[in-house]
């Protein structure tokens, strides 16, 4: 009974895994615009996870078709964002697609309807809709405390990745900051400004203020092209103390990372000066740099080590670690339209989010618990004695 018992389990696990993998891939189709309306249309969703491309299948977690709406996405992908980050893991959406195929508009919607009160039929996009719930939880926990009391402290900073150098969207004077490893916490970037944030209002206000620094490609085709990776990272801390006793009980950190990348425009390049190609070059490096990463990982044989892996290619790689094959729960999302003038692209998009697919994860509990306190109590005690005894 007891292998039974462990079968069972073994099969929860596996139910649970495939509800909320560590790596999800989501497409989403945008409908067709008046220029579009004429062509033919080739990308089908066949089902709630599949859809076909001319001849071709595809299956990915979930596929989201032209009538899907912005509160569709928020269900499917920023709730259990929200819970999975309040339970200590660290988070990441990335949204990945040709110029054009909706990345920014799924990631945060047109700037006003960014303080909007989230209706299904609203434009808000999956993050701001990610920051009133998880201040809503927030309060709620904080309300509803039975003998314990939650402490939050969040902070947030906001990037752009533009021609190789990382930028301060909270401070566009910042231009050229560098990424530092640190043994203990790990990746940051040096001198980044970081806000700390208590209501969905602060955050908004951020989220419009950093988007209005944000670099837009000066190309005569499409002017508002993205030429630039921008990272929104939101960090949450909480601790909880006991209400009988002053004593510290359980600690934790995690890291919510939101990743709307520039896109490729392969045929428009020769359309533009020469700030627009090189411009359009860095995109390309980095965006292949990404793709050769994702292959690495995606292999049967992964490196040994995490260390072994192409991160150090670009800035995006390096700043991608902890998402791709590192402790993050993982959402990509494949923004495509469905014009088959662009089916070269719809292929090496949803080819990207195959692979991406095969990649694992190994999301943690970010949590310092009693327990380790008192380990490292004990361990300081200890070496407190041995310091006496060599005196
Ligand atoms: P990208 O960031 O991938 O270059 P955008 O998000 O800027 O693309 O989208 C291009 C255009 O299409 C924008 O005008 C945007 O408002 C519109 N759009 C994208 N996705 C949708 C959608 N699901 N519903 C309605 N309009 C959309
Ligand atoms: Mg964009």
């Amino acid at each position: 009974s007891i292998k039974k018992e462990a079968v069972e389990s073994e099969e929860r696990k596996g139910e649970l895994g495939d509800l909320d993998p560590s790596v999800k891939v989501v497409v989403r189709i945008r409908p067709i615009n008046a220029q579009e309306k004429e062509v033919d249309r080739t990308v089908r969703k066949v089902s709630s996870d599949s859809l076909t491309v001319g001849d071709r299948k595809f299956t990915f977690d979930s596929v989201l078709d032209s009538n899907s709406n912005q509160e569709d996405v928020f269900q499917l992908i920023g709730v259990p964002l929200v819970k999975n980050a309040l339970a200590g893991y660290n988070t990441s959406i990335l949204s990945y697609g040709q110029t054009g195929s909706g990345k920014t508009y799924t990631m945060w919607g047109p700037p006003s309807a960014m303080v909007e009160d989230p209706s299904p039929r609203s434009h808000q996009g999956i993050v701001p809709r990610i920051f009133q719930m998880l201040f809503s939880e927030i309060q709620r926990e904080q309300e509803n405390h039975d003998g314990k009391l939650i402490n939050y402290q969040c902070r947030c900073s906001f990037l752009e990745i533009y021609n190789e150098q990382i930028g301060d969207l909270l401070d566009p004077t910042q231009r050229n900051l560098e990424i530092k490893d640190d043994p203990k916490n790990g990746l940051y970037v040096e001198n980044l400004t970081e806000e700390y944030v208590s209501s969905y209002e602060d955050v908004t206000q951020i989220l419009i203020k950093g988007l209005s620094s944000k670099k837009v490609g000066a190309t005569t085709v499409n002017s508002k092209s993205s030429r630039s990776h921008i990272v929104f990272t939101f960090v949450i801390e909480s601790w909880c103390k006991g209400a009988s006793s002053k004593c510290f009980s359980s600690s934790k950190t995690s890291r919510i990372s939101l990743i709307d990348l520039a896109g490729l425009d392969r045929n428009k390049l020769e359309d533009v000066g020469r700030q627009s190609v090189q411009e359009g070059k860095n995109v390309k490096k980095s965006l292949s740099h990404l793709g050769y990463l994702v292959n690495t990982l995606a292999k049967e044989t992964q490196p040994e080590k995490p260390e072994d892996a192409p991160y150090g290619g670009s800035c995006l790689t390096r700043i991608l670690r902890e998402s791709l094959g590192g402790n993050a729960k993982l959402t990509v999302i494949c923004n495509i339209s469905a014009d088959n003038r662009n089916s070269s692209e719809i292929l090496s998009t949803l080819r990207f989010g195959q692979r991406i697919k095969s990649i694992r994860n190994e999301p943690v509990i970010n949590e310092i618990s009693e327990d380790d306190v008192n380990d490292l109590s004990d361990q300081i005690r200890q070496l407190k004695e041995e310091l006496i005894r060599a005196k």
